[in-house]
């Protein structure tokens, strides 16, 4: 029986669907995500214990169904799919096509949904995209990360400047029109002038998207425990400032527009998964790691690739970290998200749903960010300047009322 089709006029309960893709050829050494060395026997378990969590958090929201159609005049359908890992290149396109058309199954899609997939540049040829592009997939995010070669090494990346060269070609050439290149910087022995490099041959390309993220080293990972890594990080912080600066000037005048901290896009280009994310709707994840937010909870699946299969196994919900947010942790979240958009928060209104929260101290605070040209005013929203930005996720600290930051 065709599901799709049983589920043609119903309401799907959530937004946005991620599906968690864990297996790596090798773990990147700054790399703390949920990530498994990739062994093809892996996978066959792994995608059916993904259709086993699929079926079953279907059915569960399914139990809520009533309460979805009754609280939508018009349809609510799918919007999102985005396939992230890990490596979800490693796997082949009949196993992508198979975790596709589950989700398809159980969630009513909209006709113009974006199906996101990552891929590495060594996984990248034009049979594998082709086949991405049959089977639906609407958006290529690349882990390019940098056109040097010895940045690459630095990162511990398997791919060479070449290989990640051919993989822009390919994806070019595909048809797949659509794609983003993850640039990283505050690599170690990353100058400013190979930082430089980086972006112009990125734009050499003509991206829809960049993504540029800042190398964060995690406690854990062996970066984390190399003492002349912490050390070089400490002392650069000054240089990474610069290239972020000089990043987002440099990249608006080629034209792609930053709509968030890392993120940079054309015109109508924006990742709609992270749009749909940030804008507080609810979404599904599935997988080893994969997070989750529904009905104002929020939660994580278990890392282990043997827990996770072992719970579904036993019918019970692979689930590692729940919580019930209550009205100030969503306001503090809401905070948080807009404020790491460019559009910005309208204080008004989010005082007004939350109640008034801020103090004498918040509005202190608020002033000296303005004043200091990290902080300004579009109308009624408070946006973050490019140096704001720098500082995104302590001003959010700093701005959070007195009664949310004690919790
Ligand atoms: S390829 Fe990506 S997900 Fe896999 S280990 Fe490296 S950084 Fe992590």
């Amino acid at each position: 029986m065709n599901l799709a089709h049983k589920n043609c006029k119903k309401n799907s309960p959530v937004a946005a669907v991620y599906l968690h893709i864990p297996f790596c050829q090798h773990k990147c050494p700054f790399c703390s995500f949920a990530v498994i060395r990739d062994r093809e026997r892996f996978h066959e378990k792994y995608i059916l214990g993904m259709i086993d969590e699929i079926k079953k958090r279907a059915e569960w929201m399914g139990a809520k169904q009533s309460f979805y159609d009754k609280k939508y005049t018009g349809q609510k359908l799918l919007k999102s799919i985005y396939f992230g890992g890990g490596t979800p290149s490693s796997l082949r396109i009949t196993e992508v096509d198979i975790l596709l058309s589950q989700v398809r199954n159980f969630f009513p899609c909209s006709d113009d949904i974006e199906i996101s997939f990552e891929m590495n540049p060594e996984d990248v040829n034009p049979e594998y995209l082709c086949g991405l592009a049959e089977i639906g997939v609407t958006r290529i995010s690349l882990g390019g990360q940098s056109f040097q070669s010895l940045s690459l090494k630095k990162l511990g990346r398997l791919h060479s400047v070449l290989e990640l060269r051919k993989a822009v070609k390919d994806i070019i050439c595909s048809a797949i029109n659509n794609w983003n290149i993850d640039l990283m910087f505050g690599i170690p022995e990353q100058s400013i002038t190979m930082f430089k490099k980086d972006v112009e041959e990125a734009l050499s390309y003509n991206p829809s998207h960049i993504s540029l993220y800042g190398l964060e080293i995690h406690e854990k990972t062996p970066f984390g425990k190399n003492k002349q890594i912490i050390k070089w990080d400490s002392e650069h912080q000054q240089q990474y400032e610069e290239m972020y600066l000089w990043a987002i000037e440099r990249l608006e005048k080629s034209g792609l527009f930053q709509y968030e901290v890392s993120n940079f896009s054309q015109k109508n280009m924006e990742s709609f998964n992270n749009l749909l994310v940030w804008s507080g709707n609810e979404y599904l994840g599935f997988g080893v790691g994969a997070h989750s937010y529904v009905s104002q909870t929020r939660w994580s699946n278990k890392r282990s690739l043997k827990i996770y299969q072992k719970h579904l196994e036993e019918n019970t919900w692979p689930v590692e970290f729940e919580e019930q947010l209550q009205q100030k942790e969503l306001a503090a979240e809401s905070l948080m998200l807009a404020l790491r958009q460019t559009k910005g928060i309208n204080v008004e209104q989010w005082q007004t749903r939350f109640g008034s929260l801020w103090e004498n101290q918040q509005f202190d605070i608020l002033n000296e960010l303005c004043d200091t040209g990290r902080a300004f005013w579009k109308g009624q929203q408070l946006c973050l300047t490019s140096k704001g930005m720098l500082l995104a996720d302590r001003i959010t600290v700093e701005l959070m009322p007195p009664s949310i930051s004690k919790l």
